[in-house]
């Protein structure tokens, strides 16, 4: 893909896309944008008309008349305006609207016909278009969503990257795994990147703290929601900000940039760390995840009246594990330490289990 940036490149970046979750009101969707636009920060309006929601009789949007909405406040405060399209009748009517922007939502992305349906239907028409991340973490689903689109033909493509749904307990509302994105801008360089810190936070406290991680992974913008009254929001309430909330968020974010060439070194180094700290908090959420596991064994031995170590069971795991880790260039030595210490701290959580009287 030979991505066109036009779309971003006369932003002084980040570029910020905001506006409610949804389009409630004209009277609430004009408040937002005008509010909006006193903070100077907003670059781009955004709202939901067709909302996609994991439970029926959820509030779904209000339809094409928000549309209306949505364009008319953009031309009022002067700025782009940008919706989710969710199929090719969605295309159909907001391309009649005068939407300048579109994207495709994490449920859709995930599915390729819907994805076809809507790139088929945007055919010949030279509009950007963001595609969200899939709600599961596969990049290549991710890719090919974005290929669809740009053998339609359009190449002023982007990347919205809002996290992933996770069965472990976790802050987030959907995982960053900040691993994802920084695989995609590794395939492709020029492809603009923004971030959605509401859907990745789930929680307003959670948007500065996510956007500047995502500045500092030097990703192009930032789509966060707001709402002239978050509280009463008839979707994604906790995650909405107000815009003068909003305004605060972005003026508090340092940004980062790559001058001189020992800056673009530093620049090199920092995402390389940054690559590290999120490699690490992985490693430590599949160390967590793997000694609940170990808990579940212990109880389940305590109930069976079976010891804590099977010795056959053991020397299994540090054969195979070894024989992986060569594979991969990891030395034995590192394996077999790492492995000594992870079973230490099994053993003694089933011990601590053994020892605990079964609750009656
Ligand atoms: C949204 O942006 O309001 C939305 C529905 O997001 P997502 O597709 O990321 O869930
Ligand atoms: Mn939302």
């Amino acid at each position: 893909m030979k991505i066109r940036r036009d779309w971003i490149d006369g932003i002084k970046k980040p570029v910020i896309i905001s506006g409610p979750c949804s389009a409630e009101t004209e009277e609430q969707v004009f408040l937002t944008a005008n509010e909006l636009k006193e903070q100077g920060v907003v670059n781009i309006l955004r709202a939901g008309i067709w909302k996609p929601r994991t439970r029926p009789n959820s509030f779904e949007g209000v339809g094409e008349p928000g549309l209306k909405w949505l364009v008319d406040a953009g031309k009022e405060v002067g700025m782009p305006v940008t919706t989710e399209v969710a199929n090719a009748a969605h295309v159909e009517v907001a391309l009649k609207a005068g939407v300048d922007i579109l994207w495709l939502g994490a449920r859709t992305t995930v599915n390729p016909f819907s994805v076809q349906e809507i790139a088929d239907a945007i055919k010949g028409v030279d509009i950007p278009v963001m595609v969200k991340n899939p709600i599961n973490p596969d990049l290549q689903l991710w890719i090919g969503a974005m290929e669809r689109i740009y053998n339609a033909g359009i190449d002023q493509i982007g990347a919205i990257h809002r996290g992933f749904s996770s069965f472990e307990k976790s802050v987030y509302r959907n995982t960053p795994k900040w691993e994802m994105p920084i695989e995609l801008k590794r395939a492709y360089p020029d492809l603009p990147m923004i971030c959605d810190p509401s859907h990745i936070g789930g929680s307003r406290d959670l948007i500065g703290m996510i956007s500047q991680k995502a500045l500092d992974l030097d990703m192009d913008g930032l789509m966060i929601e707001s709402h002239i009254n978050p509280s009463v929001a008839l979707s994604d309430a906790a995650q909405q900000v107000t815009p003068s909330a909003l305004g605060e968020i972005v003026n508090d974010l340092i940004v980062r940039t790559a001058t001189t060439s020992n800056e673009e070194f530093k620049n090199h180094l920092d995402k390389l760390r940054e690559e590290i700290d999120g490699i690490d908090d992985g490693i430590i959420q599949q160390l967590a995840t793997r000694m609940n596991v170990a808990v579940k064994i212990g109880e389940y031995k305590r109930d069976n009246e079976v010891t804590i170590l099977q010795v056959n069971r053991w020397d299994t795991i540090v054969k195979k594990r070894k024989a992986l880790g060569g594979a991969l260039g990891l030395s034995e030595g590192f394996i077999d330490q790492l492995l000594k210490i992870i079973h230490k701290e099994s053993i003694r959580k089933q011990t601590e289990i053994m020892n605990k009287k079964e609750e009656a």
